[in-house]
């Protein structure tokens, strides 16, 4: 499975829609202060399902939305989508290529969305438990992130190795189990 593309709309500092390719092997994004490059980051984090304004660097959910410029009006809401390759059958759906969508108005209410059709963040938060690619995933390695793997308490840290073994979906049924 791999990343195929990304598409970004009205989020943060990208008022009109821009879509990246990624070819496989490594992709580095460069450019100077200020450009975007952790934008593009915090993008996908979002549409990974992120809850969080302060990791996404910001103080409200509103704030990825457009916030104009001197010479251009704020924009209404933003849209992000991720395309993953699943030919190799990882995602647990049957489709060889998957998208993940997110938008958010500025009433604050979020839509998801897979493959073109509605539905819930659990079923975004699903989709991914144990492939290591949700937002709480490994193969999201923030700046702070690498002090919490090296200082935090061996529970922390454990939970990563459990994404990683592919035995965090059992625990999380095991619990919703628990609390019916
Ligand atoms: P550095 O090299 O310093 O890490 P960077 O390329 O990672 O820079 P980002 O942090 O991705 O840069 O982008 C910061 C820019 O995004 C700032 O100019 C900021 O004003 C802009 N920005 C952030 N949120 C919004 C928003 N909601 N609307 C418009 N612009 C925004
Ligand atoms: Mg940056």
């Amino acid at each position: 499975m791999h990343l195929k593309r990304l598409e970004i709309q009205g989020f943060k500092s990208f008022a009109d829609r821009i879509q990246l390719d990624f070819n496989s092997g490594i992709t580095a994004v460069v450019g100077p202060n200020g450009s975007g490059k952790s934008n593009i980051s915090d993008a996908i984090r979002w549409v990974l399902g992120e809850q969080s304004a302060k990791t996404l660097r910001g103080g409200k959910m509103e704030d990825v939305i457009f916030a104009g410029t001197e010479h251009r009006k704020p924009l209404g809401f933003a849209e992000v989508s991720l395309t993953f390759d699943n030919s190799d059958g990882i995602l647990p759906i049957d489709f060889s290529e998957v998208t993940v969508t997110r938008r958010v108005y500025r009433s604050g209410e979020s839509e998801y969305m897979i493959n073109k059709t509605q539905c819930r963040l659990k079923d975004i938060y699903e989709l991914f438990l144990d492939t290591g690619i949700g937002k709480d995933g490994y193969s999201i390695i923030g700046q702070g992130r690498v002090d919490e793997i090296l200082s935090s308490k061996s529970e922390e840290r454990r939970g990563i190795f459990e994404e990683a073994s592919g035995i965090m979906k059992y625990k999380v049924r095991k619990q919703e189990a628990e609390r019916k």
